[in-house]
């Protein structure tokens, strides 16, 4: 790795400045993005692997290419790994990320026009679940569940008769900004009303089921699984595709050849390592911690004046209602405590008045936080430092002054790979 780095150096010295200074913003400022994680370093070494030369279109004994000895052991070894740790049927590990994953499954299970029952955007849905911008939400019809006040969790009562109402074909779960748990036997008996399938989009938290420390929507019957795998799996960008067997042709052909043609076999070799590096102990406890320091941030923050939503968490990620916490909208928070060495991203809350450019909240969450090994005690000075951030917003010095502090913190806890 290093001599291609050197190599890198001299042939484009743009780009290698631009990679040293990336390599130093990770190192020296703390990781607040719930979607964020640092890759387990092994991944790496995958990444830059020369599987990334490789054309694999099709699956392990029917490719389209010759050559295949070694890029068929490597994709077996992701698919039997993926369906052991989550208990799955069938596997398919070869979506180039979470967007063209989810593409595939409704391209696999519906027809144009047909509908949908997902979560609202604003109320923690993701922009693949149908949002009206996105192309998915051109072909098919989504409907959307909200939250309700005044908790904000999910009203069951309220999936259910819209699920009535509107007859579905998939009834989706899973989330990018809601702090709650779901109750996947609740949406399965949904479903199993209406005669629809039941997909669960785990996209943030692969990692936290495959360690155990938050519910798996398989075990609840679940037909079919998303999930990305370089949230918290700590794995190379990707997608990974969960279902029944019934399935399993269908979800297949969907990914290839209709969404897409050569795999990136190089993320696929790192599927594989980061499947076996997160079903040992280790991982088991990096999940539980992720899900701890998550609740003590929430009770930290909580105790110095910040509106959460939800009141709190359940998972990895928490919303700050930053306009009744500190009366200052999402991007100015974002940038201020940018300045400081913590980065978050700026959030829309709940039907959100303001617009997705200058919403009313941000967004934030523990997954790489706690890959760098902080633990509750250092949530207290995180909690600390956003406060203080937000407060001092439009004050250049102090704000500089916290990220001084946050990169005496960062010192201590080495990012994975990068010491
Ligand atoms: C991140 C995410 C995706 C999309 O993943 P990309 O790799 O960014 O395309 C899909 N669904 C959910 C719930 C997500 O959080």
């Amino acid at each position: 790795m290093q001599s291609t780095l050197e190599l890198l150096r001299s042939s484009d010295p743009d780009v290698h400045a631009a990679i040293i200074g990336e390599e130093r913003r990770q190192r020296e400022g703390l990781e607040l993005i719930p979607s964020e994680n640092y890759a387990f370093p092994e991944v790496y070494a995958t990444n830059g692997s020369v599987f990334a030369n490789k054309y694999a279109e099709g699956y392990p004994g029917r490719r389209y290419y010759g050559g295949q000895a070694y890029t068929d052991r490597i994709e077996t070894l992701a698919v039997e790994r993926a369906k052991q740790l989550f208990r799955a049927e069938h596997a398919n590990v070869q979506p180039l990320s979470g967007s063209p994953m989810n593409q595939a499954v409704y391209m696999a299970c519906l027809q144009p026009g047909d509908t949908v029952l997902a979560m609202d955007l604003s109320h923690g849905g993701h922009l693949t679940h149908g949002a009206p911008v996105s192309a998915m939400g051109k072909i098919f019809n989504f409907v959307r569940y909200k939250t309700s006040p005044p908790d904000g969790h999910i009203d069951y009562d309220h999936v259910r008769s819209l699920a009535l109402d509107v007859r579905p074909k998939i009834v989706l779960c899973g989330h990018s900004s809601y702090p709650r748990e779901l109750d996947y036997a609740r949406f399965r008996a949904i479903a199993d009303e209406v005669g629809a399938l039941t997909m669960a989009d785990v996209s943030h938290i692969g990692g936290l089921i495959a360690g155990g420390a938050l519910a798996n929507p398989i075990d609840a019957g679940f037909d079919i699984v998303t999930t990305t795998t370089h949230k918290s799996l700590r794995g190379p960008r990707g997608g990974l595709i969960l279902c029944k067997s019934s399935l399993a042709q269908r979800i297949d052909q969907a990914v290839f050849p209709g969404m897409q043609g050569g795999p990136h076999m190089n993320a696929v070799a790192g599927i594989a390592v980061t499947l076996k590096l997160a079903a040992e102990p280790a991982f088991k406890a990096y999940a539980q911690q992720v899900i701890r320091n998550a609740q003590r941030l929430a009770a930290e923050l909580l105790q110095r004046g910040c509106k959460l939503i939800t009141g709190g968490t359940e998972n990895h990620l928490l919303v700050i209602d930053t306009i009744q916490s500190f009366g200052i909208d999402g991007r100015v928070a974002e940038a201020a405590l940018d300045v400081a060495g913590l980065t978050v991203n700026k959030q829309v809350i709940p039907d959100d008045p303001r617009p997705p450019l200058r919403p009313s909240g941000i967004r934030l969450g523990t997954p790489a936080m706690t890959t760098r090994g902080l633990g509750e005690a250092e949530m207290v000075l995180v909690a600390d430092f956003m406060t203080r951030a937000m407060r001092a917003h439009e004050d250049q010095k102090t704000l500089e002054g916290i990220h001084d502090e946050v990169r005496g913190l960062c010192a201590r806890f080495p990012v994975p790979g990068l010491e």
